[in-house]
């Protein structure tokens, strides 16, 4: 029997009766397998959303959704319980218990609209109710279905600190109460259904870790408990070759590489939250991505980046991805050459705004400085950027700080691009045949990756006519 394993199942996985039965199922097929299982759940699909939209309408006087919001979370939960537990008593038991999160979730909102007002950390416990409810959902229902298993609250668990809406953990704090909560459960041999996406100030104010932050929520569980393995059940076979939902001809992945990994999620491949990686990788543990809807089919294993010579074997562009809704900034102006400390001054005031860069290219000359920006923190950043630069501004040494308008960044990964010449020149003659214009191109220090920025209106094309150089 091999040790510990950790299960995450995502929002779609977990988004009604059918796919929690499934999930229910899949659960039971490896409890024999394992001598501890946890298993880590998201909301149900578009809860979050729901959730986080609701409070901040609130928080500017609406309101009217309030109720129907609850409504449709009873209405959600309340009917995945009711095909779920057959017994009346455990399914009122439930019931009583979702109801009264649902509840606490309208009287933030109120409050929220009293104060007129939606802080970090009061949107941050109105998040957290998803995966609130879900965990308990899925623990009832694999009750019903058997299988000894108990709700546990991720703010138990993960200690994190106080950056709310994206927060992060302390590892060795986080490791003594795992540790403290978990292992009499797996005694019992419980299955704990933690939540995802949550964790706790020292204090004890609940935190999330980002959106999409399950994922990591199950690499923090698996790299302290420690897990032999790691498995993101998810809604498609693994990490492929591009999203699916854009490329019809998108493959599976059936390996993929630390860096490539880390380079997908971070160019906005959602499969994997970016911040997943390195705790798996750090702690050397496995990690599967498979699909709750087609749990036969292996999915993609994560494993060591190969030596170089083992790559140039393997088609040299593995994978595309577009992180959408960008735009780029560009700090130009002559007097800018060789004047040190320009960029440490820039990417400072792009830092005090809180936003992060996804990408910088670099300029031939020292004219000019250029970097994308997400679409929602532009107008900032440009103002941040012109309060740091007045006096060159005046004085001309800066001649303009302007951004484009609506950008992508299209992203091609593969480890063998680091030992092959030509890559570049064939991703520009592919978009050049399909007209389309690169704005901008930067590669990526660990040279597993090639990113372009293309207009908003080009993005599918360019993906689309990139995958074709994915063998
Ligand atoms: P979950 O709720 O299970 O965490 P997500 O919606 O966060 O699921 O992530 C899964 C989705 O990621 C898929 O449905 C797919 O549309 C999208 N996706 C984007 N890029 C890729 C890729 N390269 N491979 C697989 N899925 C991708
Ligand atoms: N429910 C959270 C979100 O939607 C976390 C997750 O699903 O990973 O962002
Ligand atoms: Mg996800």
């Amino acid at each position: 029997m091999k040790n510990t394993l950790v299960m995450k199942f995502g929002g779609t996985s977990v988004g009604g009766a059918q796919a929690i039965a499934q999930a229910v199922a899949i659960i039971r097929g490896e409890r024999g397998a394992w001598q501890n299982l946890v298993v880590v759940t998201s909301a149900m699909s578009g809860v979050t959303n729901l959730l986080l939209e609701t409070a901040q309408r609130a928080a500017r006087g609406e309101m009217e959704g309030i109720a129907a919001a609850e409504n449709r979370l009873r209405d959600g939960h309340f009917s995945a319980a009711e095909a779920l537990l057959s017994e009346e008593p455990a399914r009122r038991l439930l019931t009583a218990e979702l109801g009264a999160l649902i509840a606490s979730f309208g009287e933030l909102c109120r409050a929220m609209a009293v104060l007129g007002e939606a802080s970090p950390r009061a949107l941050d416990a109105v998040a957290s109710l998803g995966e609130r409810l879900s965990a308990r959902l899925l623990a009832a229902a694999l009750t019903a279905a058997g299988v000894a298993a108990q709700a546990v609250e991720a703010s138990q668990l993960i200690v994190t600190d106080r950056n709310f809406q994206n927060a992060h953990p302390d590892f060795a704090a986080s490791a003594v109460k795992i540790h403290q909560r978990l292992n009499p459960l797996l005694e019992q041999e419980q299955i704990p259904v933690v939540t995802g996406f949550i964790g706790a100030t020292p204090e004890g104010a609940v935190t999330t870790l980002g959106r999409g932050g399950s994922d990591y929520s199950a690499a923090i569980l698996g790299a302290l408990l420690p897990a032999d393995d790691v498995w993101i059940w998810t809604d498609v076979d693994g990490v492929m070759t591009a999203d699916p939902r854009l490329v019809a001809e998108a493959r599976t992945l059936p390996e993929i590489t630390y860096s490539e990994i880390a380079e997908l999620a971070f160019y906005g491949a959602k499969v994997l939250h970016p911040k997943t990686v390195r705790p798996v990788v750090d702690a050397g543990i496995g990690l599967r991505i498979c699909n709750t809807f087609n749990p036969a089919h292996p999915g993609t294993r994560l494993v060591a980046n190969p030596p170089a010579e083992k790559v140039t074997g393997r088609q040299v562009a593995r994978a595309v991805t577009a992180i959408r809704s960008q735009r780029l900034v560009t700090i130009e102006g002559r007097g800018m050459l060789g004047v040190p400390g320009v960029a440490a001054r820039a990417f400072g005031a792009v830092a005090s705004t809180g936003t992060s860069v996804p990408l910088i290219t670099q300029a031939s000359s020292e004219q000019s400085i250029c970097f994308a920006v997400p679409i929602e923190a532009f107008e900032q950043v440009l103002r941040a950027l012109e309060a740091v630069f007045a006096v060159e501004l005046r004085e001309r040494d800066i001649d303009r700080i302007w951004s484009t308008p609506e950008v992508s960044i299209v992203t091609v990964v593969g480890a063998g691009m680091r030992s092959t010449p030509g890559v570049a020149g064939q991703i520009f003659s592919q978009l050049g045949r399909r007209g389309v214009n690169v704005l901008a191109i930067a590669q990526g220090s660990s040279e597993v990756s090639i990113s372009l920025v293309v207009n908003s209106a080009e993005t599918e094309t360019a993906v689309k006519s990139l995958h074709e150089l994915v063998g």
